[in-house]
């Protein structure tokens, strides 16, 4: 089934081969077999320590690999590349992480401003100006000019979501970007991961938000021990999920 590495689909903008990582002797990702399509919205969901963390970070290179491939638009990421490159291959997909990562010495505007200026050298005026008009996009026009200690979790959440939007990458991979919220914030993030989906973002999540999911997904992939062991639109996963372990993963939930 899996296409020869030659023929890349214009309608894949992820594709990973035979993905296999290990830390040590401990094997993190088996063997993982699996595409995004263009403006697919995936979930990635499994207990904790499946290798969720590990199959997100691969994809832009803050994991390295073993073995395996993984093409991002037709680039093979893993290929041996400058570190210049791997900027820019980076910029080309946006990191939504659990903790934020807010640089914190500087304002949300000048945090969503900072790649565009630094990376890609767009004027500084031109970069806040877009700045400003992503943190409307997320509610935070007002907060322009707060820095991330006077912010809350959920509008620190919302403004890494629109600094990465800033280097306008055709893909989005978030890890857990709620875990780390109060109940009342998670809201408030979902709901700009939701209208990004509606908009046609490519987005990979990994993320324990089944509501999300069963919404917003077009597939959820479901992992254990390092492999993708189910694959299902979330009608079927949720209805008739197929693999004993999800079974388990799902009635555990409840
Ligand atoms: P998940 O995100 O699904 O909880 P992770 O991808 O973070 O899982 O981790 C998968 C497994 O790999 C876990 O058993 C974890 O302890 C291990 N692991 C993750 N990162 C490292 C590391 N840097 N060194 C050693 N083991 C690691
Ligand atoms: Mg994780």
């Amino acid at each position: 089934m899996t296409a020869p590495v030659s023929n890349i689909g214009n309608d894949q903008t992820i594709r990973l081969a035979d993905v296999r990582k290990s830390y040590g002797d401990y094997d993190v990702l088996k063997g993982i077999d699996a595409t995004v399509a263009r403006g697919e919205v995936v979930v990635i969901c499994g207990p904790s320590g499946s290798g969720k963390s590990t199959l997100i970070r691969t994809v832009n290179r803050l994991e390295e690999i073993n073995s395996g491939s993984i093409f991002f638009e037709g680039q093979d990421v893993h290929a041996p590349m400058s570190g210049r490159d791997l900027n820019r291959l980076r910029s080309r997909i946006g990191f939504v992480f659990q903790s934020f990562n807010l640089f914190p010495h500087l304002s949300a505007v000048d945090n969503v401003a900072m790649s565009p200026i630094r990376v890609k050298g767009v004027p500084a005026a031109e970069a806040r100006e877009k700045a400003l008009k992503l943190l409307d996009r997320v509610g935070l026009r007002e907060k322009a000019e707060s820095y991330p200690a006077q912010l809350s979790g959920g509008q620190q959440q919302r403004v890494a979501i629109a600094r990465a939007l800033a280097m306008e990458p055709p893909v989005m991979l978030f890890d857990e970007p709620t875990s780390a919220l109060d109940p009342e914030m998670v809201g408030e993030v979902l709901s700009v991961m939701k209208s990004l989906a509606a908009e046609g973002m490519t987005m990979m999540c990994v993320t324990h938000e089944m509501g999300f999911a069963r919404d917003v997904a077009d597939r959820i992939w479901f992992i254990d021990g390092g492999q993708i062991i189910e694959t299902a639109t979330p009608e079927d996963f949720f209805k008739n999920p197929k693999h004993p372990r999800a079974q388990r993963f799902l009635a555990d939930l409840r």
